[in-house]
């Protein structure tokens, strides 16, 4: 596969890009009807991102023929090695995203906080079928709690902060711990506070903006697992969730994900639930993943929902009959959605900058694959592994999640 091709495309006339690309209309702005339109393979999907989940898109729908363009301010992205084409350009260049939304006949993003001015432009003058309203939602932790709770699920209790004062008050409601989160912005446990003591919250409320910030306080739940869910809904109604994964991360950052999920499975049959419940009231086209903490007695609350694909579903690449990937594609496109049964026992260990120069040598030393665990090494084509950044991730697949623990402490890649 060769990398995408350099494309001057502030100098390309408008309308220009799609001639061959065997779609009607595109560059018309789309009406309800879209429901039940089908992007077929030979089309071009256009995805706005181009980072490691934007890369394993292209990869899973170009197995299937479609070809892709993607748009990343970072050349040579991890994308952008395996599309078509990369636009260069930040993601908030709206002539950019026109460009974009000219060379495809679907548009999708890998990431959530797309500038709401790109996502309804886009919207206007392409076929978005994820839409921008979940999207709008998903950008903010009230709209996103509220949003799940109208969809019947349970969060945890949580309070809107517009001052010191009411943050003393909702401290001492829930009792500590709690946790202060900013309503933006937030990732990777960038943007949130743990309040230990009540004597604590001004200066936690001073760290995260402060006046005019807009935070919200959460109880903290005491939950024994955290897992997720992702669904996958197609415009034809059609709703399939992946099982759920068990998710441990350190330093806020997700470390593995274990499959089987290590809950009951009266469990993770309400997860699933759960996730098709959100996924059909909030109308996601796509992915949606949701994270959710699970008590000692049984309790889910959803503590965060991203509609795109997810690292907690990177799993599903080699066990499952269908990766997560390809089931967006299949979803955005309205084929079929595949069957996510999963064929083995998997763990899921990220690789980030510290752990790549172990695991090459690690891989160097290798004479020839040993039985058991089978070890499916996925990285992202960064050129710089920067302490902490997610560089690619290994799939490892085993009779159990015991013997895959073994494999890792084996290696030592882990170890710093
Ligand atoms: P978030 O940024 O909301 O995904 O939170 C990052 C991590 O902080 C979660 O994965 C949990 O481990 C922890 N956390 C967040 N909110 C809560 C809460 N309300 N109760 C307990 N732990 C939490």
């Amino acid at each position: 596969m060769t990398g995408a091709g350099r494309i001057d495309w502030r100098k390309e006339p408008a309308a220009a890009a799609n001639a061959d690309a065997g779609s009607a209309g595109v560059g018309q702005r789309r009406s309800e009807s879209d429901g039940g339109r089908i992007i077929l393979p030979g089309s071009t999907i256009g995805i706005l991102g181009g980072g490691q989940l934007g890369r394993m898109l292209a990869l899973a729908g170009r197995h299937m023929g479609y070809r892709f363009v993607t748009l990343d301010p970072t050349p040579d992205s991890p994308c952008g090695q395996v599309a078509d084409e990369q636009i260069t350009a930040a993601y908030d260049d709206a002539d950019a995203a026109r460009a974009l939304a000219r060379r495809c006949d679907v548009i999708t993003y890998e990431f959530e906080n797309v500038d709401a001015g790109v996502a309804r432009m886009l919207e206007e003058t392409s076929y978005v079928p994820q839409g921008g309203e979940l999207l709008h939602t998903t950008q903010h932790r009230l709209r996103e709690k509220r949003a799940i709770e109208a969809a019947g699920a349970p969060v945890a209790p949580y309070a809107e902060i517009r001052s010191v004062a009411e943050l003393k008050r909702a401290v001492e409601r829930f009792g500590v711990p709690c946790v202060l989160k900013t309503a933006t912005g937030g990732y990777d446990g960038k943007g949130q506070r743990v309040i230990r003591a009540a004597e604590e919250a001004p200066q936690a409320y001073a760290e995260l903006g402060g006046d005019g910030a807009e935070l919200v306080l959460e109880q903290f739940i005491r939950f024994e697992r955290e897992i997720s869910v992702i669904a996958a809904r197609s415009p034809r109604g059609e709703v399939r969730t992946f099982p759920p994964a068990e998710n441990i991360h350190v330093d806020n950052i997700l470390h593995m994900s274990i499959i089987p999920a290590r809950v009951p499975q009266a469990v993770r049959e309400k997860a699933e639930r759960l996730a098709v419940r959100i996924a059909e009231k909030l109308g996601a086209i796509g992915l949606l993943a949701v994270e959710m903490f699970a008590t000692a007695d049984g309790e889910l609350y959803v503590n965060e929902l991203a509609p795109r694909p997810h690292n907690s579903g990177h799993y599903t690449m080699e066990a499952c009959r269908t990766s997560q990937f390809e089931q967006h594609i299949r979803a955005i496109c309205n084929l079929p959605l595949g069957s996510t049964e999963l064929l083995t026992p998997v763990v899921m260990v990220n690789v980030l900058g510290e752990h790549v120069e172990p695991l090459l040598k690690w891989l160097a030393a290798q004479k020839d694959e040993r039985p058991g665990v089978a070890v499916k090494i996925h990285l992202y084509g960064k050129k710089v592994a920067k302490p902490k950044r997610k560089m690619g991730h290994v799939n490892l697949l085993a009779s159990d999640a015991e013997q895959a623990f073994e494999w890792i402490r084996s290696t030592g890649i882990w170890e710093r």
